[in-house]
């Protein structure tokens, strides 16, 4: 059988208009001989308006009804898009979750889908049906419905793909597909056409925009392509898939910075074991979220300088629980704010060498100042001030030959 999964996002069934517009597109794999799977998100907007109804009635509304009412925008847009296949002549019908079943395994608001019973959908195919499957939602071992956290229909056209072993998964959206660098900061941001699971992950700070992040990491294991287009413009999209399928490496496939970061330096702690352990500790338990790392080499073997960052958001908290933190000894504590991360990422700066220079070059030539410098095998990320963020990125975007020519 010749399954594909078909996913649309909020936004692609926004409206009834937009509905419609699905049913035509879904209509086409038809034609084309396929069987086909549809999953389908909530329309745009209504996830957020039953959380919100859920926070009016209970500051602690519980997980379990959680689930049961945010799992219901999903039903919605099913239902609707089903009911135009039928309309158009063609034999549809909507599946929730728990009629399928799609088991989940976990906590409620956040759990994991583990099986997917493919006898009824199967059955289905083979009479010539389409499926219209609610994304987010699964059962739990206790009969209970769950949801798969926010974002969470695009791991539920993933696994769906998986269990079917489906030819291809499209995850259709609002954007074209992904991006050299987000087009909101550069007019001269390329769509790719081809980008390996590693580097979409690497480039969380863009993918995630586009694709939830952990469903790239699920695609990845189970070794699923994924086309990511859009619904509204019948143009090729962004193919994620493994290294081996890419032929045509480019050195860099994309860059991506962040926003609003701040720099914590630890100056003058010990030098020796469990230091670090002791400073990141009740931070990663009070959920602050560590990003780059860097001790210095220690110039006499007693003190050493540890500096990281973490978004501004949490400098406070952070300030808090370094100050309180009676385990640790320092001579200094350095903070600032206002700092960018720009990384290069691609698979060919593995073989091709000098990347690392070349981005450094490029940044003396502008005089921008690097504050930090990390790397890992696929990425290259520096530190610089925010204000420099806009001239780095088109500066880097240049080098690297990732400019759009018009
Ligand atoms: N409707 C859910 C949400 O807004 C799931 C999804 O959009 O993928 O998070
Ligand atoms: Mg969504």
């Amino acid at each position: 059988m010749k399954i594909v999964v078909l996913k649309f996002g909020g936004t692609s069934v926004g409206s009834i208009k937009k509905i419609k517009k699905v049913a035509e597109i879904i209509v086409g794999y038809k034609r084309k001989n396929y069987k086909v799977v549809v999953v389908s998100s909530a329309m745009s907007g209504v996830t957020n308006e039953l959380i919100k109804k859920s926070s009016e009635i209970s500051n602690n509304f519980p997980i379990t009804e959680y689930d049961v009412l945010v799992s219901t925008g999903e039903q919605i847009a099913c239902s609707l898009i089903a009911g135009r296949l039928i309309h158009k002549g063609y034999m549809s019908r909507s599946w929730l979750a728990w009629q399928i079943p799609i088991l989940t395994v976990g906590a409620h608001k956040n759990s994991r889908i583990n099986q997917i019973n493919k006898i009824k959908i199967i059955k289905y195919l083979r009479k010539g049906g389409i499926p219209i499957i609610t994304g987010f939602q699964g059962v739990n071992n206790d009969n209970r419905i769950t949801t798969i956290g926010r974002g969470g229909s695009d791991a539920s056209a993933i696994m769906l793909a998986k269990f079917f072993r489906a030819e291809r998964c499209i995850i259709y959206t609002d954007v074209e597909g992904v991006y050299t660098t987000d087009p909101n900061k550069l007019k001269k941001a390329k769509k790719i056409k081809v980008i390996s699971y590693e580097e979409m992950l690497e480039m969380a700070s863009l993918g995630a925009k586009v694709m939830q992040p952990v469903s790239i990491q699920d695609a990845r294991l189970n070794r699923i392509d994924i086309e990511v287009k859009s619904s509204f413009k019948n143009k090729s999209g962004t193919l994620i898939t493994k290294r081996s399928n890419i032929i045509n490496n480019k050195i860099v496939t994309g860059i991506s910075s962040t926003q609003n970061d701040s720099k914590v330096s630890l100056i003058g702690v010990k030098d020796k074991p469990g230091v670090a352990a002791a400073i990141f500790k009740p931070l990663s338990k009070n959920l602050v979220n560590v990003d780059m790392v860097v001790q210095n080499i220690s110039a006499n073997g007693k003190e050493t300088d540890l500096t990281f960052t973490i978004k501004t958001d949490d400098l406070n908290k952070t300030k808090k629980i370094i100050q309180e933190n009676k385990t640790i000894n320092y001579r200094k504590l350095v903070f600032e704010k206002g700092v960018s991360k720009i990384s290069v990422i691609g698979v060919g700066m593995i073989t091709t060498p000098g990347v690392t220079f070349r981005m450094f070059q490029t940044l003396a030539n502008k005089q921008i100042n690097i504050k930090v410098i990390s790397t890992s095998e696929i990425k290259i990320s520096v530190l610089i001030d925010k204000i420099n963020t806009q001239r780095a990125l088109i500066a880097l975007h240049k080098e690297f030959k990732l400019d759009h020519k018009k």
